[in-house]
């Protein structure tokens, strides 16, 4: 498919499934070898993360603990600044590695509340891996130690990712026709 309609809008193919999955299977290389000899706390950030969490945590194929939390702080295309606590992390994390995986970064809000709150309760590492990245909409100092694909701030859907919770089920990535 080259097209997808959602609701009132119209989105075109801008990411195949191929090029998602190779990235992640890159990163996965990567964070296999910093993981090794640590026993690290996986926590998939709901809903968006759901297929890339999946496909990172095949890709490593290993004994790891995994976890969900969820967090909310963007309604519709545009992100609303504030972070709702929806469903926190509740494996303690104390003097634990721990790596967040998340489906996009956008503004970096939802993450940098997140990183830091685990630091205050005493996580000795806290990293992040993210499926996507748009450094161009980043609005603090965050950087990911993970990233799949770096793209433009585009309002991109499918692979997790929803428009008003349609879209999430597509294999590949569109963008918002403009
Ligand atoms: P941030 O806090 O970095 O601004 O926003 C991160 C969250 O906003 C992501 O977890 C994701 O749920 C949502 N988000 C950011 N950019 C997009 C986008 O292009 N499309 C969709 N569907 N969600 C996005
Ligand atoms: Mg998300």
């Amino acid at each position: 498919m080259d097209r997808i309609r959602l609701w009132d809008k119209e989105f075109e193919l801008f990411i195949s499934e191929q090029e998602i999955r190779s990235a992640i299977m890159e990163m996965a290389k990567t964070i296999k070898k910093d993981i090794e000899g640590k026993n690290p706390l996986f926590v998939s950030i709901l809903n968006g993360a759901f297929m890339f969490t999946a496909d990172l945590m095949r890709e490593l194929n290993g004994p790891y603990e995994l976890t969900f939390a969820r967090y909310s702080s963007y309604h519709g295309t545009s992100t609303t600044g504030s972070v709702n606590e929806i469903m926190p992390v509740k494996v303690d994390v104390k003097d634990r590695m721990v790596i967040l995986l998340e489906d996009i970064i956008d503004t970096g809000t939802t993450m940098n509340y997140v990183m830091n709150r685990l630091r205050t309760q005493g996580a000795a590492d806290v990293r992040l891996a993210t499926m996507l990245y748009k450094p161009e909409a980043m609005k603090c100092s965050l950087v990911p130690d993970y990233t799949g694909l770096i793209i433009p701030p585009d309002f991109i859907v499918g692979r997790g990712l929803d428009y008003d919770e349609l879209g999430r089920s597509y294999r590949d990535i569109y963008k918002l026709k403009v």
